[in-house]
């Protein structure tokens, strides 16, 4: 089974796919961070659209999507589709999916995204008041120190990736609304809640 994750950024939708193992988590951002990483003239354009909270092109998306799914495994597709077009090509590549949306309030996300660390090795994602690492910048599962703050985690790209999604995405919901395969969950709970709910809507052990 492959399911689509959509909501905020901040939305918790890393944080429950990082908790599925029986997926694998596939994740546009951490791919296009890669690309950054390594200094190609290509990471270069890269992170400027990143750190000013705008979007890659459908085009160049799609074929991370396409490179990184070859094996015939259970994605989750974390952060894609972002647009209707990339929706649509999503479908042509591999079919009617479920889409999962996390429901969770505006208001309520500066303070979680400000607040936010990942691990630079691991991906885990922390937040410094609800979900701190035991050791102080250190994470938890590979031991890395020196948790980072993504650039684009600031108010300013916030809220520009805020609008984003209120367009775009929201095109993308009502995309899986009228193919009838959209199943929200209240995100606005503790996580073992929002697991739980997440597993009873889908059917999932
Ligand atoms: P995320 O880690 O999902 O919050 O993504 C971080 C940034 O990567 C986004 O703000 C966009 O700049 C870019 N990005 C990630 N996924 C996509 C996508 N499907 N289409 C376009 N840009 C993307």
């Amino acid at each position: 089974m492959n399911l689509v994750f959509l909501g905020f950024p901040g939305s918790g939708k890393g944080t429950v796919s990082k908790l599925l193992t029986d997926f694998t988590q596939i994740s546009t951002g951490d791919l296009l961070r890669k690309e950054q990483e390594s200094g190609s003239a290509l990471g270069q354009e890269i992170a400027k659209i990143i750190d000013g909270g705008g979007l890659v092109n459908d085009q160049m998306a799609l074929k991370l999507i396409e490179e990184n799914t070859k094996e015939n495994l259970n994605y989750i597709f974390d952060g894609f589709p972002r647009t209707l077009v990339q929706a649509q090509m999503l479908t042509e590549l591999k079919g009617d999916l479920t889409a999962v949306f996390f429901d969770f309030p505006k208001e309520k996300l500066i303070e979680r995204i400000v607040n936010r660390r990942n691990c630079p090795s691991c991906g885990q994602i922390y937040n410094l008041v609800l979900s701190p690492p035991k050791e102080s910048n250190t994470c938890d599962h590979c031991q890395t120190k020196g948790l980072i703050h993504r650039k684009d985690d600031t108010e300013e790209a916030l809220s520009k990736r805020l609008k984003i999604f209120e367009t775009e995405g929201k095109k993308v919901i009502e995309y899986y609304l009228l193919k009838g395969t959209l199943v929200t969950i209240n995100a606005d709970q503790e996580l073992d809640k929002v697991l739980a709910e997440f597993k009873r809507k889908l059917n999932l052990p």
